[in-house]
């Protein structure tokens, strides 16, 4: 029989360490690849049940005693992020060995992301303890991730401003949780110091009910992309959502359909397994067009920038990833990477070389900028890269036309 859920109960459960983390796996939807897992808290209560935070983070909360469970649970994601450091994910299976890593910004190996209140970041002790690990170098910036809800940042600026500002500032990345929940406005949200937004599931679940529905969630997938944030879908429970969001151009993702939490030991094996989360492929190669034409729009307003002086560096508007490799670039994620189970159709291998002249021609045009080159010679360096876009999207529009053209159809009456 099951213990009532009882403040005495609650706090042996602290004591005793039987408040423990699951974690849900989050997906890349430009790699298909696992990249790491948000981690959940779960009360191992009585002989057969477990529960949800639902059900006694409310009673943790009002006891005062939520700032002690995250620091104790921030102790356990350490131990799981050092845990896994030898397993490695599996990868979407691919003809290439030397693929890029999965992330735009790439780092070794998975991040685990943690929630916390606004009275964990008050407090500064959480961003002391995230500091003194890293100086430590018990973990790295990149493995860990914050995630705070919308709704809680908003309603407590001032008090946690300072301090998300100083865990961005050590590398770590932070999520805007439950985001189109929270009222904020575009001013605001331009304001603070977030790496990414993660979409309400609320909002990711209704998109399929309306057009409008489907909207919203377009719209905040640009909304993060024009504010230099990744998108991440919380949700996801169908195939169908999921190729709309690849399509859509969302980055990241969670939900039923992918992984649901599960132990650390069911984790580990999660990502040391093979999966297959391809999801459309038409999708990918539909952004890869957009991706092409948001490139020629940064340099063209890389090139407006310098022109009119404004002092706006050149690397905050160009495309994340241009100024690396070409296969770390957002096309080239996808081009080198999931996109090469394409290779059957021949106009798929006609893309490398274009692909390849395209970036080099970006990087060249930056270069130039930075040397003031005359506005001839950069119109001319434009027209150029416009013949190479416009090649690339020509064969990437044959490419969506073959992949069309090989997708057995639907039978009559189904
Ligand atoms: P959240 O941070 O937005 O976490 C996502 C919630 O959605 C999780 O519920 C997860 O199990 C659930 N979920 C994920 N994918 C799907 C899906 O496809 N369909 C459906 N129906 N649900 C899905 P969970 O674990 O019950 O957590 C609820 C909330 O409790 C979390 O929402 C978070 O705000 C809070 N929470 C959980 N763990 C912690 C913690 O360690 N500390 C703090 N401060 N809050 C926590
Ligand atoms: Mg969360
Ligand atoms: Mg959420």
């Amino acid at each position: 029989m099951n213990e009532p859920v009882t403040l005495k109960a609650l706090e042996r459960a602290m004591h005793n360490d039987e408040l423990v983390l699951f974690y849900q796996p989050k997906v890349c939807l430009l790699s298909g690849d696992v990249i790491g897992a948000e981690a959940l808290v779960r009360w191992a209560h009585g002989e057969a049940s477990v529960l949800s935070p639902d059900e006694f983070l409310p009673m943790v909360e009002s006891n005062g005693l939520l700032h002690d469970l995250t620091l104790q649970l921030l102790d356990q994601l350490v131990d799981a992020i050092v845990g896994l450091r030898d397993c490695t994910p599996v990868k979407a299976e691919t003809p290439i060995d030397s693929l890029p890593p999965v992330n735009l910004e790439a780092h070794s190996g998975l991040s685990l992301s943690i929630n916390v209140a606004p009275n964990d970041l008050a407090s500064r002790s959480i961003s002391n303890h995230i500091a003194a690990l890293l100086q430590a170098g018990t973990i790295q910036a990149a493995e860990l991730q914050i995630e705070i809800t919308e709704s809680a940042v908003m309603s407590n600026v001032d008090r946690v401003y300072d301090d998300l500002v100083r865990i961005k500032d050590m590398g770590v990345k932070i999520l805007m949780d439950d985001f189109g929940t929270g009222y904020s406005s575009l001013d605001r949200l331009s304001q603070l110091p977030f790496d990414a937004l993660k979409l309400d599931q609320g909002m990711v679940k209704r998109m399929g009910t309306s057009l409008q529905n489907l909207d919203v969630v377009r719209s905040a997938i640009s909304m993060a992309r024009e504010l230099g944030m990744t998108s991440v879908a919380e949700g996801i429970e169908s195939e169908s959502v999921y190729n709309f969001l690849i399509a859509h151009g969302c980055e990241e993702g969670q939900g039923y359909f992918l992984g649901r939490p599960m132990s650390l030991t069911d984790f580990r094996t999660f990502v040391t397994s093979a999966h297959d989360f391809e999801g459309s492929q038409i999708g990918r190669v539909h952004q890869a067009c957009l991706n092409l034409l948001r490139f020629r729009k940064t340099l063209v307003d890389a090139a407006f920038c310098s022109r009119v002086g404004e002092g706006v560096a050149l690397q905050s508007v160009a495309e994340p990833g241009l100024q690396s490799e070409v296969a770390r670039t957002r096309l080239g994620v996808w081009y080198f990477g999931i996109g090469q189970r394409l290779n059957a159709h021949p106009v798929f291998n006609e893309i490398e070389a274009p692909l390849r002249q395209v970036h080099a021609s970006g990087l060249k045009f930056l270069e130039e900028l930075e040397r003031n080159q005359t506005v001839a010679v950069l119109d001319q360096q434009l027209a150029e890269i416009d013949q190479q876009v416009n090649r690339l999207i020509v064969l990437l529009h044959t490419l969506e036309r073959a992949i069309l053209a090989s997708k057995p159809g639907r039978s009559p009456g189904r």
